[in-house]
């Protein structure tokens, strides 16, 4: 395991667990089309990075604009964004890569607006290095931030609940970890075969730097 220089993160889903607000936000998204609502168990099976197919497979008209499911979601999260929170592991990890001297940076499609909101409300600013939202393509946007931080890639790992994702990290060449307790099931996640596959960030932390995160925790 290499002295990692660079740590990238998803956010909703990897380190937001947003899971009623998104369960919340589908419903309200199909009462607008008048559709029945998926299972959210279809949903963690289908959805991927480009979210367009799997409402599309469920009716919503195809020549609808994303931008118009995003406005829908922002209305609904508006006064409700209370109702997400951090997983309970996602500072530990954070404190973890601190400690071993790797820049921590949020590599996220969600809304710019959204993802500042949560990371004022959470007080997490201090904690990463830089944040990225509203890349759409992570791919494009991984190459950029190893750029930016002048990195290689075997030097990175990137850390998504989505297969989209660890399917770009994996064309970047940045070590891959799914973790399977967000939006995407684990059978889905396993199926983009991530360097890592993770149930929760204990297990992140364990795989990126060998050791138990149970015990001390001074930054809780
Ligand atoms: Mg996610």
């Amino acid at each position: 395991m290499p002295d990692w220089k660079l740590g990238m993160f998803d956010w909703n889903g990897t380190l937001l667990d947003d899971r009623d607000l998104m369960k919340g936000c589908l419903q309200a998204i199909f009462r607008r089309y008048e559709l029945p609502t998926p299972s959210w168990e279809s949903f963690c099976d289908e959805v991927g990075l480009n979210f367009m197919p799997f409402y599309q497979k469920h009716g919503i008209p195809a020549d609808t604009n994303p931008d118009d499911l995003r406005a829908i979601r922002k209305k609904f999260i508006k006064r409700r964004w209370r109702q997400a929170g951090l997983y309970s592991t996602a500072r530990t990890l954070l404190w973890a890569c601190k400690k071993n001297s790797a820049a921590r940076v949020i590599v996220s499609a969600e809304q710019k607006d959204l993802l500042e909101k949560c990371l004022e409300n959470f007080n997490l600013h201090d904690c990463f290095d830089a944040y990225f939202a509203q890349a759409y393509d992570k791919e494009i946007k991984i190459r950029e931030v190893l750029n930016t931080f002048q990195c290689k890639p075997e030097e990175a790992f990137y850390v998504d609940d989505i297969a989209d994702g660890i399917l770009a990290a994996k064309r970047v060449g940045v070590t891959s970890i799914g973790v399977a307790h967000g939006y995407n099931s684990k059978a889905k996640l396993a199926s983009s075969k991530p360097d890592y596959l993770a149930d929760n960030l204990f297990e992140v932390i364990r795989i990126l730097f060998k050791v138990e995160p149970l015990g001390e925790r001074p930054w809780e």
